[in-house]
């Protein structure tokens, strides 16, 4: 019988090493590529099935395939899966005793492994590097290579020396694989890593089964839960905070709703780590409530949705981290709560940082790329896909195809507002501009004299949830920009629609919108250098409190005004 796996030794190894019918998109043309000795940087969306374009040239081509992960703690899993399997697996970590480790470089020199999961400081010690010039070598597999890129959000600076393998095995064939796949972060790996030769494939990142959603932010933790209880009533899902003490006030919170939500944050104990990781990968219907330092390589299937309470740090994080739910295919949900003062505090962020200014036009340009989805006028997943440069049409399955919003000729509002920020000197947030604009007489109104400015309360035709919404608007299309005290200011762009030159079509907020939270609003309004000085210091001193020692800080000033 001439079946098609007895011609086809990499089709053969799937199907009775791994128990899988077929390849699946590209893997096939992956692993054939490798196997025949060639370089390959793999971009593949989470759960497409990457660890095959590996595993199967490591087992068809003679000696040990060596993969480097950054992920320790899900080495053993993976290890252990291949034994099962009949795979000679093993690896090296700081997790060994010396002895375990010894034992293991002795069954890589005596060529009985089929394949090696090393940590990269391990790889780059001299000792290793020894061993695998005593033995044979059937390829070296760079898993998660994005961690080489410094501006992706799990940099790892080991990563960046890999280049050595490159340098000093030069005939050992190299396979890189991510799943981020921008254009910046491709062309970095591809530098650091030293695959110009190497052959890039690229899998499509679209994921049909994720629905994505945004809602406005209100009274988020209110809004999460009646998500939950509407779409999730005892499904696994994701909940990514900011901070390690929104992730534990909100996980407390929802398990007195009755929802069995557990914390996830790097400052917990690594044994509570572990135990909740473990409970939310076996368990059923777990609500992991997480800093970003939860999810990197975990494989369940049926995580049903995952839910961002603040904005991540960039598109690709987005994508990542949504890419969690729904491995198994089945319909899944992405949701997120945004405001403006999400945007505002991230804006903030980059501004004050000591970061060089190309660094800082990087993040920019990242955080442009967020808002144009969270204010995203037509379809979400067209928006996502054209930022890892694929082009698609509208997807029937996001909030903005399902519920086209209605959009209304907003010209006028627009000059308003814009003409209202101008003649208050560029310098105040969202929330003084609007209160202009409905004719508020409050004293930060007032004192200034706002209350002389011709717009004051032109704009009280328009409810505020509306104005918030235009002004995110203009932000998120560039008209607008955000000074690093969270002030708005006009940029070029705003001038032919504030001369009445173009018209801006804008997106009418939902009836029953929500109002602003009055706990988010904050004026910040400088009377001196020196204040505004003073203030931007201890801003940075909270931002470091709260990350290095994670101590939940705050700063009450009177009526919450500088002067
Ligand atoms: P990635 O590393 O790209 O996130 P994995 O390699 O962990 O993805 O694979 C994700 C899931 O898909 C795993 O459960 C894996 O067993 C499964 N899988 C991979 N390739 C195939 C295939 N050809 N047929 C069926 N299942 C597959
Ligand atoms: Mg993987
Ligand atoms: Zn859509």
């Amino acid at each position: 019988m001439n079946s098609p796996e007895i011609l086809d030794p990499a089709l053969h190894t799937l199907r009775h090493t791994f128990g899988y019918p077929a390849f699946r998109g590209e893997q096939a043309a992956i692993v054939g590529h490798v196997q025949g000795g060639g370089d390959a940087l793999v971009l593949m969306p989470t759960g497409g099935g990457k660890s095959l374009c590996y595993q199967i040239p490591s087992l068809l081509r003679e000696g040990c395939g060596i993969v480097v992960s950054p992920l320790i703690a899900l080495m053993q899993d993976q290890v252990q899966a291949l034994c099962q399997l009949g795979v000679r697996a093993a690896f090296l970590n700081s997790t060994l005793e010396a002895a375990e480790a010894s034992a293991i470089e002795r069954r890589l020199l005596a060529g009985e492994l089929d394949l090696l999961y090393v940590a990269p400081e391990r790889l780059l010690n001299p000792r290793c590097q020894g061993l695998i010039e005593s033995s044979r070598i059937a390829l070296f597999a760079i898993d998660e290579a994005h961690c080489v890129s410094q501006w992706g959000h799990d940099f790892r600076p080991e990563y960046r020396q890999l280049t050595i393998l490159h340098e000093r095995f030069p005939n050992i064939p190299r396979i890189a694989l991510t799943a981020t796949a921008d254009a910046a972060t491709r062309a970095e790996i591809i530098e650091r890593l030293a695959l110009e030769e190497a052959r890039v494939f690229v899998s499509s990142f679209d994921r049909p089964n994720i629905r994505y959603t945004v809602v406005e932010k209100d009274n988020p933790r209110k809004q999460l839960l009646k998500f939950i209880r509407t779409h999730h009533e005892g499904d696994a899902g994701i909940v990514y905070c900011l901070s390690r003490k929104k992730v534990e006030e909100t996980a407390t919170w929802l398990r007195t709703e009755g929802i069995s939500a557990l914390p996830y944050h790097a400052g917990l104990d690594a044994a509570v780590r572990a135990d909740h990781q473990t409970r939310f990968v076996r368990g059923d219907g777990i609500v992991m409530v997480a800093t970003v330092a939860f999810g990197m390589g975990i494989d369940k299937p049926d995580v049903r949705f995952v839910a961002h309470l603040d904005l991540p740090k960039s598109l690709e994080a987005y994508y990542q981290e949504t890419g969690r739910a729904g491995r198994d295919g089945l319909p899944s949900n992405a949701w997120m709560a945004y405001g403006l003062q999400d945007m505002v505090l991230q804006r903030e962020m980059i501004e004050q940082s000591q970061a060089p200014d190309e660094v800082k036009r990087v993040e920019r340009r990242k955080l442009e790329a967020l808002l144009g989805y969270s204010e995203a006028p037509a379809c979400r997943r067209e928006v996502l896909l054209r930022y890892f440069g694929e082009e698609s049409t509208p997807c029937g399955n996001c909030d903005m195809c399902i519920t086209p919003p209605e959009t209304f000729d907003a010209s006028l509002p627009a000059q308003q507002a814009l003409s209202t920020i101008y003649r208050s000197g560029q310098r105040y947030g969202a929330a003084h501009i609007i209160d202009i604009l409905m004719g508020k007489s409050v004293a930060k109104i007032t004192e200034r004299g706002h209350d002389k400015l011709s717009t004051f309360g032109i704009g009280k035709a328009l409810p505020e949830a509306q104005w918030n919404s235009l002004l995110r608007q203009f932000v998120a299309q560039g008209l607008l920009g955000v000074n690093e005290f969270g002030g708005l200011m006009l940029l070029d762009a705003c001038r032919p629609v504030l001369r009445g030159e173009a018209t801006f079509m804008a997106k009418r907020v939902r009836a029953a919108a929500p109002k602003a939270a009055a706990s988010v609003r904050r004026e910040m309004e400088f009377e001196s250098d020196e204040a505004r000085t003073l203030w931007a210091a201890l801003r940075q001193c909270r931002r470091d409190l709260a990350e290095e020692q994670n101590v939940p800080a705050y700063m009450i000033f009177g009526d919450a005004t500088l002067k």
